[in-house]
């Protein structure tokens, strides 16, 4: 039978197949996974083909369908490998928040390099908007402009009394949203005023909610009432940019990527060269100096790696 991946522990995958039904499954053989070294073979997101055994108590996947697209990041255990994080999404959603928790900058500009680099399109969502002082409010539109201007779009939100929510709605209708943030960020929070049919119907709130259970580093995906599906992940500390050359950096960079081709050297690595029409951009403020700063820092990563 043919099913779609909905949740991913490491060892067992429950998998929704077309029957309707979901089945918990366990991998059979090794999966080739193109260049890919990760603890999780099959991901959330991901379409299997998968074999019910004969004592109907459990399944096995023999099958993985080409992936359209996915998006990894360095395991949180096993630092020097990497985890699938999701598979086939139409696009992906960062929630952030100024403060309790702080989300830089830089940790922003490293998500926004992953999901270029994987060529899914990105939203920042910025929460607990009931929050800010006048102060924050100000800077939270400061920080928007840095990323609409480059053609981030970005919503403000309340998870907490529901504010703007209908918003967010609209832009995961009827797509498969990878939603990620810093634990803390209220992502717990956001899915339950996006889905309160969700927590109700499972009567599982845990699941949401729960501290202990958000620990946990495997990812999940719900369906929207509203058509759609998300796929939530757990608190990301670190996200792996695993296979970018450092002279394809500026590639992710879309404000970089219009001018690059002007710079007097081919090879520009945007750094100090005469002539380089990106750090005259910093200059003049057509790029924004926290975007490069970041370009620098992710350029002089001494493992090449995020
Ligand atoms: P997660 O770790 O990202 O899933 O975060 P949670 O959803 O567990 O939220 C962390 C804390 O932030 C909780 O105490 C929430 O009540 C709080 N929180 C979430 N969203 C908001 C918000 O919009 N405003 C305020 N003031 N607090 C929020
Ligand atoms: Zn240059």
């Amino acid at each position: 039978m043919r099913g779609l991946v909905t949740k991913s522990t490491g060892s067992w995958y429950q998998v929704l197949g077309e029957d309707g039904q979901r089945y918990d499954c366990r991998i059979k053989g090794k999966f080739r996974t193109k260049g890919i070294k990760s603890t999780n073979p099959v991901a959330v997101g991901d379409w299997v083909h998968f074999e019910v055994e004969p004592d109907l108590e459990s399944a096995v996947i023999n099958e993985l369908e080409p992936r359209r697209n996915y998006i990894i990041r360095k395991s949180v255990n096993l630092s020097k490998q990497t985890q699938i994080i999701g598979a086939n999404l139409d696009q992906a959603f960062l929630v952030v928040t100024l403060a309790s928790p702080p989300t830089s900058l830089g940790f922003i500009d490293r998500f926004l390099v992953t999901t270029e680099a994987y060529g899914i399109p990105a939203v920042l969502i910025f929460n607990k908007l009931d929050l800010f002082s006048d102060e924050g409010l100000a800077i939270l539109q400061d920080y928007k402009s840095i990323y609409e201007r480059i053609g981030y779009p970005c919503y403000e939100v309340s998870a907490l009394n529901g504010v703007n929510i209908d918003q967010l709605k609209e832009v995961l209708k009827d797509k498969t949203t990878l939603i990620s943030g810093h634990s803390g960020v209220g992502k717990s929070t956001l899915l339950n005023s996006i889905v309160p049919e969700y927590a109700v119907k499972t009567g599982d709130i845990s699941d949401w909610s729960d501290k202990g259970k958000h620990t946990t580093t495997f990812a999940e995906m719900y369906d929207l009432p509203f058509g759609g599906k998300l796929i939530d992940t757990p608190g990301i500390r670190e996200l792996g940019i695993v296979d970018i050359e450092k002279q394809e950096l500026s590639h992710f960079f879309p404000e970089m990527r219009a001018l690059m081709n002007q710079c007097r050297f081919d090879n520009c690595r945007h750094v100090n060269e005469p002539g380089c029409v990106v750090i005259e951009a910093v200059e003049e403020g057509e790029i924004e100096s926290s975007r490069y700063d970041s370009y620098l820092s992710i350029y002089h990563n001494e493992n090449n790696r995020m």
